[in-house]
C-alpha cells in the first residue's frame, strides 16, 4: 500500500520536485513518490528529438545560467556540461540589433560610433531622469534608456508577451534585461552559462536514479489526494491556486504555444534567439542548435506565441496578482501546519524565477521539511519520555 511506504509525496517532477526527491533520498534515506501529469520529468527543462533529427527543447529555450557555485556543483553531479553561449538579437526596422542594449546597439540605433563614456552621456540625455524609483516596467525602461529605445525594443514585445502594457507590470519584469556600456553581447550576465552535454532528460533521470524514488507519470494529483498519506510531507510544485481549487479566484498566468519549423539548411539564424517587438504574432524564434552544440545538416527553429490560456508558464507580476497571491500564501501557510504540505517553485510560489533559483528554492524547501520533521520528532520523543 502506497500509504505505508512513502515519506514524501512530490507533486510535480520539475527541477524543484526532482531536487527535493534527490536530497530526501540521499540525505535522509526517505522514500519519495514523484507524480507528474505530464509523461516526462524535468518540467519545462525537457528536450526531445524533432522528426528531422534535430534536438529541440519542448517548452522553449531553457538556459542554465548562475552565479551560484553551489547550484553548479550540485547539478554537475548529474551531467557534464558544454559551454552555453546565449546570444539574442532584436529584429526591427528591417535589421537585427544586439540585445540587451549594449554599446553596439546604441551605435546601430543612433547611427554613430561611441565610446563607453559617450554612450553613458547619450543615455543620460535620453533617459527619464525624473523617475527616481520606477513603479512599473515602463517607468523602469524609460528611466534607464528613454522613450525611443523603449518604443523600439520593449513596448511591443512586452505587450505581446504579457497581453498588457509594461506600465501594468512590476519593474522586475523588464528589469531582468540589463543595459551595458560594453560590447558584451551575451543575453544574461551570470558567471556560469552552460548546457547539459547530453541534454536535460538524462540529467533528470540521474537525479531520480535512487531506488528510494518512485516516479508516476501521466498521473494527476487529484487521483491520489485522498489515497496517499506520506509520513513526512507533501511537496506541491504546481500552481498555488490549483492546490486550493481556485477558491479565492484564479491567478493570472501566461502561456506559450510553440511552433517548430524545420529547414533544410544548416543554420537559419545568426544566433540562438531573435526577439520580435513588432506586429508578428510570435515574440521570439529559437534555433536550438546554437546552444545544444549539435551538428546537423538541417535545423529547427521554434516560434513562441504568447497566450492567456494553456499551460501556466509565467506568473504575471503585477499589483493585483500580488494581492491575490498574498491571500493564497496565507492558505499555504495554514496547509503547511495542518497538512504538512510545502510549496516551492515558480508555479507554487507565483514567482518569476530562473532555473538556478528553482534549485535554491528546492534546497530551502528540503531544509524546511527536514527541520519541521526533526522538531515534531523531538516533540513526540519528549512526550513519550515525559
Ligand atoms: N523584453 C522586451 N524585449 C525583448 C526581450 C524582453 O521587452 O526583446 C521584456 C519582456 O517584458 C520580457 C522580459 O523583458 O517578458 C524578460 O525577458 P526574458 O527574455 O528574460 O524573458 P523569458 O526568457 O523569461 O521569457
Amino acid at each position: 500500500m502506497v500509504e505505508a511506504d512513502i515519506d514524501l509525496l512530490v507533486v510535480g517532477g520539475g527541477i524543484v520536485g526532482c531536487t527535493v526527491a534527490e536530497r530526501a533520498a540521499r540525505e535522509r534515506g526517505w522514500r519519495s513518490l514523484v507524480v507528474d501529469r505530464r509523461n516526462h520529468v524535468g518540467g519545462n527543462c525537457h528536450d526531445g528529438v524533432h522528426e528531422s533529427g534535430v534536438r529541440v527543447h519542448t517548452y522553449g529555450p531553457q538556459y542554465v545560467r548562475t552565479d551560484s557555485a553551489s547550484v553548479l556543483a550540485y547539478l554537475s553531479r548529474f551531467t557534464e556540461w558544454i559551454p552555453g553561449r546565449y546570444v539574442a538579437k532584436v529584429a526591427t526596422r528591417g535589421r537585427l540589433f544586439d540585445f540587451p542594449v549594449n554599446l553596439t546597439t546604441l551605435e546601430q540605433f543612433y547611427g554613430t560610433s561611441l565610446t563607453p563614456d559617450e554612450a553613458r552621456r547619450l543615455l543620460d540625455e535620453k533617459r527619464d531622469r525624473t523617475i527616481a524609483t520606477p513603479r512599473n516596467s515602463e517607468e523602469l525602461v524609460l528611466s534607464r534608456v528613454g522613450r525611443e529605445l523603449y518604443e523600439a525594443f520593449y513596448a511591443g514585445y512586452t505587450c505581446k508577451q504579457w497581453g498588457r502594457s509594461p506600465a501594468l507590470l512590476d519593474p522586475s519584469v523588464c528589469g531582468r534585461i540589463p543595459v551595458r556600456f560594453t560590447r558584451d553581447e551575451r543575453y544574461v550576465e551570470q558567471r556560469h552559462q552552460v548546457m547539459p552535454r547530453d541534454g536535460y532528460t538524462p540529467m533528470f533521470r540521474r537525479m531520480l536514479a535512487s531506488p528510494l524514488v518512485t516516479v508516476l507519470l501521466g498521473c494527476d494529483f487529484a487521483e491520489l489526494r485522498d489515497a496517499v498519506r506520506p509520513r513526512v510531507a507533501t511537496l506541491w510544485t504546481g500552481p498555488i491556486d490549483e492546490y486550493f481549487d481556485h477558491r479565492l479566484g484564479r491567478l493570472p498566468w501566461r502561456s506559450l504555444d510553440f511552433e517548430l519549423v524545420a529547414y533544410e539548411q544548416e543554420w537559419r539564424q545568426p544566433c540562438v534567439q531573435i526577439n520580435y517587438p513588432d506586429e508578428q504574432p510570435y515574440t521570439r524564434s529559437i534555433e536550438y542548435k546554437h546552444v545544444t552544440g549539435q551538428r546537423h545538416p538541417a535545423t529547427v527553429v521554434g516560434y513562441e506565441y504568447p497566450r492567456s490560456t494553456g499551460e501556466p508558464f509565467y506568473p504575471v507580476p503585477s499589483a493585483e496578482s500580488r494581492r491575490l497571491h498574498a491571500a493564497y500564501r496565507e492558505l499555504a501557510e495554514d496547509a503547511r501546519h495542518a497538512e504538512r504540505t510545502y510549496f516551492a517553485g515558480r508555479l507554487a510560489t507565483y514567482a518569476y524565477i530562473n532555473m538556478d533559483q528553482a534549485v535554491l528554492a528546492a534546497f530551502d524547501a528540503f531544509t524546511a521539511i527536514e527541520r519541521d520533521w526533526l522538531a515534531s520528532h523531538a516533540r513526540r520523543a519528549a512526550a513519550a519520555g515525559g
